[in-house]
């Protein structure tokens, strides 16, 4: 039978999308390349040795309590249980000093202390009563943003306070000491947002403060958890997911999009609508090569900005991570970045095509919070750092020296942590493009985040309310808006508009 829906991509905003048209009844047919999972960058497999489970990409989910997509499917009865570390962020640095953010926030005043410790009881107080408002003004579609946001002009003048800054500004504006100035730009540089990036504070402002408020929750049982609950919630409802089924173009008859390519040249009829849970460039270049499309349009795609790199190293360890600081031992994500000035360094370094001498790391000990990921007494250990997309001499040649100096700022701040390795697999920004197409390059950020390609330049003004130019053919994955991270929001944003439009 025809699907009215087809979905190109099972990632987050895929499964989300598939979800939501399945609610309304339509018939959907998921498409996911990969031939042995869906989930895309939200998965976990065996990489290092048996009994060890590993995150391939997302591995903490800020938005899992907090996303309306998440609220709406309700993914408890589908399986999904969420696990916390007493503490969710840490910062800490060889020298000792350490930052960490709780839910708690006495916890988290007291671990910034003094003058800094008051300013976060004043700030995440504040950002409490406006949190609820913030995020459905800035998850749900554009441009309702403004007429939604039913802030009072103090919050509104507050929240542009903080936004229109710099990380390494905002870092200034609101604390004093060195310790609490790091987390903020640390947090950004999850994705290509640097201390001295124009209007850069915003993102780590939210990461910082969601850490706080849902914190970084832990999917028990893997993120595959999280991908396997929308999978079942979406197959009760009468959809399906199809592996090993790279769509490769979308047919378009009278400028509407009428049934889909695999690259074995079957092809899918569509009742209604196509949503591409992809990389907005390949939709666009690719799937609708051929089609007349706005030159301004297209010439975007062909120049479209990339986020950085990613280099990831996934270990099997024989006891807990060494940690010189305590607080470094019950925290879900810990950040390696001793000073704003140290992070500025590092994205000079990345931006100029170099590999990073001391990389800035994002590390997750996921076993601390979930025993199922490892055996009895181990543990495994997430870490990524932000690496140029290319590099001289390619990846395979680079590698083994990046990955060691990984391990070396590990074991600077946890003396033994080598000895502790068992194993280790090396991620490159190759790797992750091999098993997930739409992390182009490594990016893992659905392109750049830079503020001009945010909010309605997402991915191309002026498409960035999912619609193309091509009646029943849409874009749901991470290079909408809101973009990055695992909120679901750009399939559900996605899939209402397709509703509203298709009926
Ligand atoms: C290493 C890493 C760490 C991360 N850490 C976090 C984190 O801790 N927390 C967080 O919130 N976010 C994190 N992210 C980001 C997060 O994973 C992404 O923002 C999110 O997965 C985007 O979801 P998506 O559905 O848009 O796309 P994806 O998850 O990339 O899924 C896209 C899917 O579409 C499929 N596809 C693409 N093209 C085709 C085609 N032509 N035919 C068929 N199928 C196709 C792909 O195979 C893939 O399965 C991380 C990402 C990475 C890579």
């Amino acid at each position: 039978m025809t699907p009215d829906a087809v979905v190109i991509g099972a990632g987050p905003n895929g499964l989300v999308a598939a979800n939501r048209l399945a609610d309304a009844g339509w018939r959907v047919e998921v498409l996911e390349a990969h031939p042995g999972r869906a989930g895309g960058a939200v998965a976990s497999e065996a990489a290092t040795l048996p009994g060890f489970v590993h995150d391939v990409g997302a591995a903490f989910f800020p938005f899992a309590a907090a996303s309306p997509a998440f609220q709406a499917l309700d993914l408890a009865p589908w399986g999904l249980r969420w696990g916390h570390a007493p503490i969710e962020s840490c910062h800490p640095a060889p020298d000792g000093t350490v930052a960490s953010i709780s839910r708690d926030d006495d916890r988290t005043a007291a671990s910034l202390g003094g003058r800094d410790g008051d300013a976060w009881r004043t700030l995440i107080a504040w950002h409490r009563t406006v949190q609820p408002t913030l995020l459905d003004a800035l998850l749900r579609p554009l441009p309702g943003l403004w007429p939604k946001l039913k802030l009072l002009p103090f919050d509104l003048l507050r929240f542009s306070n903080i936004a229109l800054r710099s990380g390494q500004g905002l870092a200034r504006h609101l604390f004093q000491g060195e310790a609490a100035r790091r987390v903020m730009p640390g947090l950004a540089l999850h994705v290509d947002q640097g201390p001295e990036d124009r209007f850069g504070a915003a993102l780590g402002y939210m990461l910082a403060t969601m850490a706080a408020t849902g914190g970084n929750a832990v999917p028990l049982g893997g993120a595959q958890a999280l991908t396997n609950a929308l999978v079942r919630r979406l197959e009760a409802k009468g959809g399906r997911v199809r592996l090993g089924a790279k769509v490769e173009r979308i047919v378009v008859r009278q400028r509407r999009a009428q049934a889909v390519v695999l690259a074995d040249g079957q092809e899918i009829p569509v009742g209604r609508a196509v949503l591409a849970n992809t990389d907005a460039a390949f939709l666009y270049l690719k799937l609708l090569e051929g089609q007349a499309l706005p030159g301004r349009l297209t010439r975007r795609m062909r120049r479209f900005p990339r986020g950085w790199g990613t280099f990831k190293v996934d270990y099997a360890l024989s006891a807990p991570v060494p940690w010189a600081v305590a607080d470094a031992r019950q925290a879900a994500v810990v950040h390696a970045g001793d000073s704003v000035a140290d992070l500025v360094r590092f994205t000079r370094q990345v931006r100029s095509g170099a590999l990073p001498e001391h990389p800035y790391l994002v590390i997750g000990q996921q076993s601390l919070v979930d025993r199922s990921r490892a055996p009895d007494g181990q543990h495994t250990l997430w870490v990524y750092t932000r690496v140029p997309n290319t590099v001289e001499g390619g990846w395979a040649a680079q590698a083994e020296a990046m990955a060691d100096r990984v391990d070396a700022r590990l074991e600077g701040l946890a003396p033994g942590f080598k000895a502790t390795v068992l194993a280790r697999r090396m991620v490159t920004p190759p790797d992750l493009e091999a098993f997930d197409a739409n992390l182009v390059g490594g990016d893992l950020g659905g392109g750049s985040n830079a503020w001009t390609n945010q909010l309605v330049f997402r991915p191309a003004f002026p498409y960035y309310r999912y619609r193309t130019p091509i009646t029943g053919a849409y874009l749901c994955s991470s290079y909408a808006h809101p973009g990055a991270g695992v909120h679901g929001m750009c399939g559900f944003n996605a899939a209402a508009q397709a509703l509203r439009d298709l009926g």
